[in-house]
C-alpha cells in the first residue's frame, strides 16, 4: 500500500449545520489525517471551474449554485490509500444508497447537498488538490 494525497471538500449543507468536527472526526477515525485545511467561499467561476467535468451534466447549474450557497472547508487528506480510503467513508453519492457509519449516510441531506466531495482518482487528486493548496500549504 502507499501513502497518498486527496481533495476533500466539506459541502455548503454542512458548514451550515456546524458539521465540520464531526466530519473530521470521520476522517481520522478511518485513518486519514488532515495535512491542509481551509475555509472559502467559493465564487461562481470557481465553483464552475472546479467542477468543469460535470459541466454537461444536467445537475452542474444546480450544482453549481449549491456549492456558492455557502462557505467550503477544502483539505487535502493523507493516508494509506487515501483516495479510497475517503471514498469508503464518504459513503455513496446518493444518501440513500449509502452504507451504515458513513459521512453521506450520517449527515448528508439530498443526493445534491451530501455533505462532502472527495477526489475519484490519485490523478485528479493531484489535479484537485493544486487547484485549491499551494506546496508550502500542505504539511504532512
Ligand atoms: P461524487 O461526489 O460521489 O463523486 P459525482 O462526481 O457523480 O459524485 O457528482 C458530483 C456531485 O454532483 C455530487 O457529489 C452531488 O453533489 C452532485 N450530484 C451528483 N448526481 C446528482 C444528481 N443526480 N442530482 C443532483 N446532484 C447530483
Ligand atoms: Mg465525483
Amino acid at each position: 500500500m502507499a501513502v497518498e494525497r486527496t481533495l476533500s471538500i466539506i459541502k455548503p449543507d454542512a458548514t451550515r449545520r456546524n458539521l465540520t468536527g464531526a466530519i473530521n472526526a470521520k476522517f481520522e477515525a478511518a485513518g486519514l489525517r488532515i495535512v491542509a485545511q481551509k475555509r472559502l467561499w467559493l465564487s461562481r467561476a470557481q465553483a464552475e471551474a472546479f467542477y468543469a467535468v460535470h459541466a454537461q451534466r444536467p445537475f452542474y447549474n444546480d450544482l453549481c449554485n449549491f456549492m456558492i450557497s455557502g462557505p467550503v472547508v477544502v483539505q487535502v487528506l493523507q493516508g494509506e490509500n487515501a483516495v479510497l480510503a475517503n471514498r469508503d467513508v464518504m459513503g455513496a453519492t446518493n444518501p440513500a444508497n449509502a452504507a451504515a457509519g458513513t459521512i453521506r449516510k450520517e449527515f448528508a441531506e439530498s443526493i445534491e447537498a451530501n455533505s462532502v466531495h472527495g477526489s475519484d482518482s490519485a490523478e485528479n487528486a493531484a489535479i484537485e488538490i493544486a487547484f485549491f493548496f499551494s506546496g508550502i500549504e500542505i504539511v504532512g
